[in-house]
């Protein structure tokens, strides 16, 4: 009922010889379907992303957005200048931009209203760290993440977002969180959106992240409640991401 999606964060990383690389792989892929594939490169990557993946199925998508539309806001990029160029999806409140650009939960959703409002479908990012796993406030921490980014949408606007589960000591740790542990906490998500509209709730596509990589995506991916996966490090080699993608 909901079509998996898989996206790649490439983070600060990639360079324009594995765009191609991307290009040449997927132009042939045989995967399954339905299935949506997106790929996260670096903004000076989008343009040359649009050609080398033309005729691939992998969607564009940007790590980030500024909440407005234009003005003096030097070495920021708007959700406007992103449709413009292919733009489909955009990555919201990642932990990096949490903890290293000090990005709060209102911050996350003046974001998530901006990428709306132009159209652009946003994957919101929560997730919590080992510290507060380990004080047993994962479903507080998680739950506070996605009411404040969402709370004020409308249902229109509910069913045009993905959310991301990614705990942050799994992020580039090489350390999973189990399919249980991953499950647990996504159908906490899912129950609490039910709360809120059952029929929203079985829509809302909800995505693991988090060392996920061609070993252990298929497990993952299995989970009732595991609709894809974001994956950063595992993304920056075009085979390992194909592997994901034909897990789904
Ligand atoms: C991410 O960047 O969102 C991520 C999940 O990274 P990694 O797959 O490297 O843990």
């Amino acid at each position: 009922m909901r079509t998996p999606l898989i996206a790649g964060n490439w983070k600060m990383n990639g360079s324009a010889e594995l765009l191609e690389a991307f290009g040449r792989l997927f132009a042939d892929a045989q995967l399954p379907t339905p299935l949506e594939i997106v790929l996260h490169p670096p903004f000076p990557y989008l343009e040359a992303a649009s050609r080398s993946l033309a005729s691939t199925p992998i969607k564009l998508g940007a790590q980030t957005l500024n909440p407005l539309h234009s003005g003096a806001h030097t070495g920021e990029v708007s959700g406007r200048m992103l449709k413009e160029f292919g733009v489909s999806y955009v990555l919201i409140g990642h932990s990096e931009r949490r903890q290293l650009y000090r990005e709060r939960d209102e911050d996350v959703y003046d974001r998530l209203l901006a990428a709306l409002s132009v159209g652009l479908q946003p994957i919101l990012c929560v997730g919590e760290t080992l510290e507060e796993r380990d004080a047993g406030r994962t479903m507080e921490v998680v739950l506070r993440q996605v009411s404040r980014a969402m709370a004020p949408l409308e249902p229109q606007q509910r069913t045009q977002l993905a959310i991301a589960y990614e705990p942050v000591w799994a992020i580039g740790t090489g350390r999973t969180a189990t399919p249980e542990q991953a499950q647990a906490v996504m159908a906490g998500i899912r129950d609490y959106q039910a709360g809120y509209n059952s029929e929203l709730a079985q829509q809302l596509r909800l995505l693991y992240g988090g060392s996920m990589n061609a070993s252990n995506a298929a497990e993952l991916l299995a989970q009732p409640d595991i609709d894809g996966g974001l994956v950063g490090g595992a993304s920056l080699k075009a085979e390992d991401f194909y592997a994901i993608c034909q897990s789904a």
